[in-house]
């Protein structure tokens, strides 16, 4: 793509209204626009960062034998009434007539929808495990939304549930999705812990917060070191195996760890003083198992091998992909700017012309962003007629992980300099040498 193609409004000024860095970062980097409060435009090159941030979500949630579908975010009241969620969920929920005056609303969550259409389909024994899910925009008239995307009123969230026979298949479903976690946010470059949660009004015993840690975090956190470096499942990691998800499971809920809404002072009081962390940390996915609450309800049943029929036992798994754009910035700046793990970056490599119209600058500059369209490298070219100044300090803000700057000094003897973002360090190389290094390496 060439910069002077590219839709990307950065701000010069720090807007006044952003609280936290990762909101402030958004709006200066031209990834998102506010259209009201809690609500959001996302611009080309934050729409390119959620796609990715997506594509990892939805990846693993298929390696994990989840199945995608697409729910409407308009919902009917009446699916609300039957699960007696509709009085109940008061007013976070934006209710809507249509215009024959029948009642809807604007989903905050799926467990009604989902159910509904597993009690179309599914009535044996036979067709379970499932899993279903999708990745869609949910409403929640929030109290206060702030912090930019990552308390939002509308936001995506990917939200799978599961089906299952009896209480140990559950389990078995709800292993299967804690170890997915575990991989999507190791492919997304964050440690997100998982820690005892509370199980709210529905109750059950299975419920676990991921969460990273950050300064800025709302959740009040507490858990035990070991976390930080505990081995993630392999991409071969064998999700048919119950019995290795337990272990990985066990592994990985070993040791304390617990948001402040489950405190429990025995158990923390139990960790050695340096092997405690009590941080603030950013909840970027929950995972829950609530039984029977809602097929109960809703008459979702399946016949068993005995013949008889019993209401199917369900959890749920909720990551939020726009929170996580917020909070993998939250983890991933510095002063001048955003730094994206490789997985996530909008694009693989930026290119800066210093001097457009400069013989040698444009003729090395072409030549790598040529090079780039021919390998399919997604590059973000700097082509437009600015100060090299201005350039390095978008490209910077921006946050691609390598930098070509070709400028005309070096340019003359047929060199370019890569840069590496995270570090700074900084290397000159023949042009050709610099293209090698970059096909190989990005
Ligand atoms: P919170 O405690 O932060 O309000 P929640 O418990 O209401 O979150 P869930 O219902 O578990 O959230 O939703 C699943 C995921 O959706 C959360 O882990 C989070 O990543 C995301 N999410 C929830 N609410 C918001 C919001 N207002 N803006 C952005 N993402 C959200
Ligand atoms: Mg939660």
């Amino acid at each position: 793509m060439r910069f002077s193609r590219y839709f990307l409004p950065i701000l010069k000024e720090t807007p006044k209204e952003a609280e936290i860095t990762s909101h402030r970062m958004m709006l200066r980097a031209g990834m998102i626009k506010q259209q009201s409060a809690g609500i959001y435009t996302w611009l080309p090159l934050g729409l390119k960062i959620l796609r990715k941030v997506e594509t990892i979500i939805r990846e693993e949630q298929n390696r994990a034998g989840a199945n995608e579908i697409l729910m409407p975010t308009l919902q009917s009241a009446d699916l609300w009434r039957e699960s007696g969620r509709y009085d109940a969920y008061g007013k976070e929920m934006l209710r809507i007539e249509d215009r024959h005056g029948r009642e809807m609303l604007y989903g905050p969550t799926n467990e009604e929808m989902v159910t509904d259409v597993f009690r179309s389909y599914v009535k044996s024994y036979k067709d379970l495990p499932l899993n279903l899910y999708h990745i869609q925009w949910k409403f929640r008239d929030e109290v206060r939304p702030r912090f930019g995307v990552m308390r939002g009123r509308e936001f995506l969230m990917k939200d799978a549930y599961s089906f299952d026979l009896d209480e140990q298949g559950a389990v078995e479903a709800y292993n299967r999705m804690f170890v997915s976690y575990l991989r999507t946010f190791e492919r997304l470059g964050v440690k997100a812990i998982p820690m005892r949660a509370d199980t709210g009004p529905i109750g059950g015993e299975l419920s676990h917060e991921f969460i990273i840690l950050a300064e800025t975090g709302e959740n009040e956190v507490f858990c035990h070191k070991d976390y930080l470096q505990l081995p993630v499942p392999p991409e071969d990691v064998d999700f048919d195996d119950a019995e290795e998800m337990q272990n990985i499971v066990a592994q990985w809920t070993e040791h304390y760890a617990a948001t402040d809404e489950v405190f429990d002072e025995t158990k923390w009081n139990e960790i050695a003083e340096d092997q405690k962390i009590a941080a603030r940390g950013i909840e970027v996915g929950h995972i829950f198992s609530f039984g029977t609450t809602y097929s109960e309800k809703l008459a979702a049943e399946v016949t068993h091998p005995d013949g008889k029929t019993r209401p199917v036992h369900m959890g749920s798994y909720g990551i939020g992909p726009s929170r996580l754009v917020g909070a993998l910035i939250e983890a991933f700046h510095d002063d001048n700017g955003i730094i994206w793990p490789k997985s996530v970056a909008p694009f693989d490599l930026g290119i800066i012309n210093m001097k457009p119209g400069h013989g040698a600058c444009d003729e090395l500059s072409e030549k790598i962003y040529a090079a780039c369209l021919k390998a399919g490298k997604d590059a973000l070219y700097d082509d437009r007629d600015q100060s090299a100044g201005a350039k390095f300090a978008t490209m910077d803000l921006i946050g691609l992980p390598t930098q070509v700057i070709v400028g005309p000094r070096v340019a003359e003897s047929g060199d370019v300099e890569i840069k590496d973002r995270a570090t700074g360090e900084r290397e000159v190389l023949s042009v050709d040498a610099a293209i090698n290094k970059l096909m190989a390496e990005i």
